[in-house]
């Protein structure tokens, strides 16, 4: 039976590529997408692969609760979760408002979170599990620090929950954070180099590790980079 793959924020950019791939690659997808009717949209596009769109609002607790759950009832086992639902904002830190950090720490941090506590327990007990969070080299402590100050904390925090659930976990699961590079999307503006496919590349291959794959670490152009 080919594995199931969850993609959160997966109707349009990076998570749209990464359905793609994983779909080809194979993998049955379920494409979370807060809006229904844009998620059944972005399937379209992805053509003959079997795909399913899911509501999933990762900054709603209930959202992702009640996905889980109709995800259950119908059998559907998330083999594989990809938590690429991100936002950007970029304030400077003095400007910042409060809300402003608590809406990037809602999604790109505690997204994943929610994420991880709703999927990975039935990866454990089936013997079989790939993680892979969407971070950024914007969240990177080596170097300087993180990037944009809403931004880079919540994506350091999101590299420190890798660590934490990847530790948390048998060997059987792989947990691993991603920096898809600098990608023409909404988010990375029509400036930057590389295609959603191109971002997709490294998240796509820890998606599928095989079981001597690495855990715990976070990777560029599918090689470590430093956290
Ligand atoms: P994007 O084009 O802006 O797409 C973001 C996706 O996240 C959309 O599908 C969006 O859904 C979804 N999303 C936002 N808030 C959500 C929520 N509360 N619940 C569920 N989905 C939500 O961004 P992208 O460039 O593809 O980025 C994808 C990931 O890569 C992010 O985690 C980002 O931080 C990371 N990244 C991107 C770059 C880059 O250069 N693009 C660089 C480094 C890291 P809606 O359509 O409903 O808004």
């Amino acid at each position: 039976m080919p594995h199931t793959a969850l993609v959160t924020g997966g109707n349009r950019g990076i998570g749209l590529a990464i359905c793609r791939r994983l779909g080809r690659s194979g993998l049955d997808v379920v494409l979370g997408a807060r809006d229904t009717e844009r998620g059944r949209r972005a399937a379209a596009s992805l053509g003959p692969a079997a795909v399913r769109v899911e509501q999933l609002d990762v900054a709603d607790p209930d959202s992702v609760e009640a996905c889980a759950k109709r995800l259950a009832a119908e059998g559907v086992q998330v083999d594989v979760l990809v938590n690429n639902a991100g936002i950007y904002p970029t304030t400077p830190f003095f400007d910042l408002s409060e809300e402003t950090m608590a809406d990037s720490l809602q999604v790109n941090l505690l997204g994943a979170y929610r994420t991880s506590r709703a999927f990975v327990p039935g990866m454990v007990d089936r013997g079989y599990g790939r993680v892979v969070n969407i971070s950024s080299t914007g969240g990177r402590m080596s170097g300087g620090g993180p990037g944009p100050a809403a931004y880079g904390i919540a994506k350091a925090a999101l590299n420190a929950l890798t660590l934490v659930v990847a530790h948390s976990v048998p060997f059987h699961v792989k947990v691993n954070a991603v920096c898809p590079g600098w990608v023409r999307t909404d988010m990375g503006g029509s400036g930057a180099p590389l295609t959603p496919d191109q971002g997709a590349d490294t998240a796509v291959w820890l998606a599928t590790l095989p079981d001597d794959g690495p855990t715990a670490g976070f990777f560029q152009d599918r090689r470590p980079i430093t956290w």
